[in-house]
């Protein structure tokens, strides 16, 4: 369906870092911070915007994932950022809802 949905489905092996029954992880290939992963439900979501009532416990179980991330990763005690880019504006370029966590730097302080 998408690129994230062919990672989902390990079509690129050794990609998935983090997996439960709702969402997995996975490591940008293009990195903006030392830590950069990537949080996606595992059924296929274009964007925030598509996000229908039902499915709105995802969002609850990718905070979670990421979370936890952020504390295996090492990052959680000096912070993190969670993201999310939704349509062409906002920034989202693959089609597949996702949570971007950065860590292990200082990030700016905008969003944008
Ligand atoms: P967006 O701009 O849609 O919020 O973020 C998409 C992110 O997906 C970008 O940070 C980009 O580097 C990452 N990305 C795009 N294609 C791939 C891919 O094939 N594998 C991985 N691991 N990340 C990807
Ligand atoms: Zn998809």
């Amino acid at each position: 369906m998408c690129i994230f949905c062919d990672i989902i489905a390990g079509k690129i092996p050794g990609e998935i870092i983090y997996r439960n029954e709702w969402v997995a992880a996975f490591r940008d290939i293009n990195p903006q911070a030392p830590t950069h992963i990537l949080i996606v439900p595992l059924k296929h979501i274009a964007s925030l915007d598509r996000l229908g009532p039902a499915d709105q416990p995802l969002i609850a179980e990718m905070v979670a994932a990421a979370n936890e991330l952020a504390h295996r990763e090492g990052i959680a005690e000096k912070g993190y950022r969670v993201a999310v880019n939704c349509g062409e504006w906002g920034g989202q370029v693959v089609p597949h809802l996702h949570l971007h966590l950065l860590g292990g730097r200082p990030l700016s302080g905008s969003i944008g």
